[in-house]
């Protein structure tokens, strides 16, 4: 993959998908305001609608008024709206659509980026289906919870992968530890076409909670950053400590990301990044080699890092 320049001269390129768990009224706000006066433009994804059935994680739908008009206040600053399923739990295809519709009813368009949820049954290409071949077989034997997943499935009730293929343009798949998420999966956003139902795949650098999230964008990685003209989309729980229940933000994050707004970065929401990166080098179709390769990043990453 030939080296991009970033728009407006800028050197590198920096952006979080917030995976929406646990985030309700009152304990994820002040990261925002942060990120905001620090001139950063990320993704937050939602759960349009609530779920019948109760929480497991926790977490605000978009049929929380006071939840809403946050979220809404955000789209109007820049910040982008994403998808993290129809609601909290499982949801077969007549709630998906309805959730994709109410969604496009709230904001004005459908998302535009997706990330799969935890167990929700619905995900698509997700467990022992994120590999291929021998590397698929590995993971089924290293994992004694068999999750399955159907969102891929056509005679599954969970079935949506057409209405994925014709509303969503970036869905996340692999993750690395390192903070250049396009060091690490240079040929993304890409299609597979082996996973016809997603448009564009793209990955992320992994930091799941405050502590790990705030060990990613350290001081030398994100020189580094800088130095390698890399990208890094983030992927973290921005509900997971990085506000304490006293409503105070974490410090070192305000001030990792003060230091991150000094540089000469260009800070643009995670379809926006994917989109710029398309227009540079047109469409990417991987190849066995590309996946297998990718496959092995991020079992790598996986046995590193002890995480399913
Ligand atoms: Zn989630």
């Amino acid at each position: 993959m030939e080296k991009l320049c970033w728009p407006d001269g800028k050197s590198f390129a920096f952006t979080v998908f917030d995976d929406t768990d646990r985030a309700t009224p009152g304990n994820f706000e002040k990261v925002y305001d942060c990120l905001r006066d620090n001139g950063l433009r990320t993704t937050k994804s939602v759960w349009p609608i609530r779920g019948p059935q109760t929480s497991r994680l926790g977490g605000a739908t978009c049929e929380d008024p006071v939840y809403l008009e946050y979220i809404r206040e955000l789209l109007r600053d820049g910040f982008e709206i994403g998808f993290h399923g129809a609601t909290y739990h499982s949801s077969e295809r007549a709630t998906i659509a309805h959730g994709l519709e109410y969604f496009h009813e709230l904001f004005g368009s459908y998302p535009r980026t997706m990330a799969n949820h935890a167990e929700s049954a619905e995900n698509i290409y997700w467990g022992d289906a994120r590999l291929s071949g021998i590397r698929r077989q590995a993971y089924r034997l290293l994992h004694f919870k068999r999750l399955r997943f159907y969102g891929h499935c056509e005679k599954s009730p969970y079935f949506w992968g057409d209405l994925c293929r014709d509303r969503i343009d970036y869905v996340r798949n692999f993750t690395t530890g390192d903070i250049n998420t396009l060091k690490a999966y240079p040929c993304m956003p890409y299609y597979d076409p082996q996973r016809p139902f997603v448009k564009q795949w793209f990955s992320s650098s992994e930091g799941p909670n405050v502590h790990s999230f705030l060990r990613v964008i350290s001081e030398a990685n994100q020189d580094r950053l800088e130095a390698e003209a890399g990208a890094c989309i983030m992927y973290t729980h921005f509900a997971a400590g990085f506000q304490d229940t006293n409503g105070n933000l974490n410090q070192r994050f305000r001030e990792l990301i003060r230091r991150l707004a000094s540089k000469n970065g260009w800070f643009a929401p995670v379809a926006t990044f994917l989109d710029y990166v398309r227009q540079q080098r047109g469409e990417h179709v991987i190849d066995a080699a590309e996946r297998a390769r990718m496959e092995r990043e991020w079992i790598k990453h996986k046995i590193w890092t002890g995480t399913s």
